[in-house]
């Protein structure tokens, strides 16, 4: 069975870009996750000024999850994930854990996304720059450049986060 995923369909729309006023497109793609069900994302995009705006419908259960993956190739930085509002995330190599903000609303990003946005986020974390903070930086950077493995493990009470790759690890956790 190759049909695992279905192919993005694309539609322009009358919608206005809050950005530039273009009309933008709509993109949506629907795709098979283990134990989950099918789910479909759909992107508001605009091609002039590469304003966008995803939100994803579900199909899941809503059981809480735990997704874990390995990010070991060039082509694992541009696995698509989506990180639900209550979603934590977890990169155990380096001992560092994000928790959802208060305000936060969830994100449609990439492997590559999540870890520039630690990378970024690691100055705010350390008030001096110590050795463990170069270390870090430097295990981030390095996996950003695919030279050094690096695991990335969602955990989410509502079941509702995705990384999209057959290689993604699914458990169900205890409610
Ligand atoms: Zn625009």
């Amino acid at each position: 069975m190759d049909s695992y995923d279905e192919p993005p369909v694309e539609i322009e729309t009358t919608v206005e870009c809050p950005v530039c006023s273009k009309p933008l497109y709509l993109i949506i793609y629907s795709t098979e996750i283990p134990m989950e069900g099918r789910i479909a994302i759909q992107t508001y995009t605009c091609h002039n000024c590469l304003y966008k705006n995803a939100s994803v419908l579900y199909d899941t259960d809503g059981k809480p999850h735990k997704i874990t993956f390995h990010i070991t190739e060039p082509d694992d930085l541009n696995v698509l994930v989506y990180r639900s509002p209550s979603a934590f995330l977890e990169i155990p190599e380096i001992n560092a854990e994000i928790s959802p903000g208060e305000e936060s609303t969830g994100e449609l990003t990439t492997v590559e996304g999540i870890l520039l946005t630690i990378s970024e986020k690691l100055g705010l974390m350390f008030d001096q720059k110590t050795e463990e903070y170069y270390t870090i930086k430097g295990r981030i950077d390095a996996s950003l450049q695919s030279k050094v493995p690096i695991t990335l493990v969602i955990r989410d009470g509502t079941g509702k986060s995705v990384i999209q790759s057959s290689k993604a690890v699914w458990e169900k956790l205890k409610e």
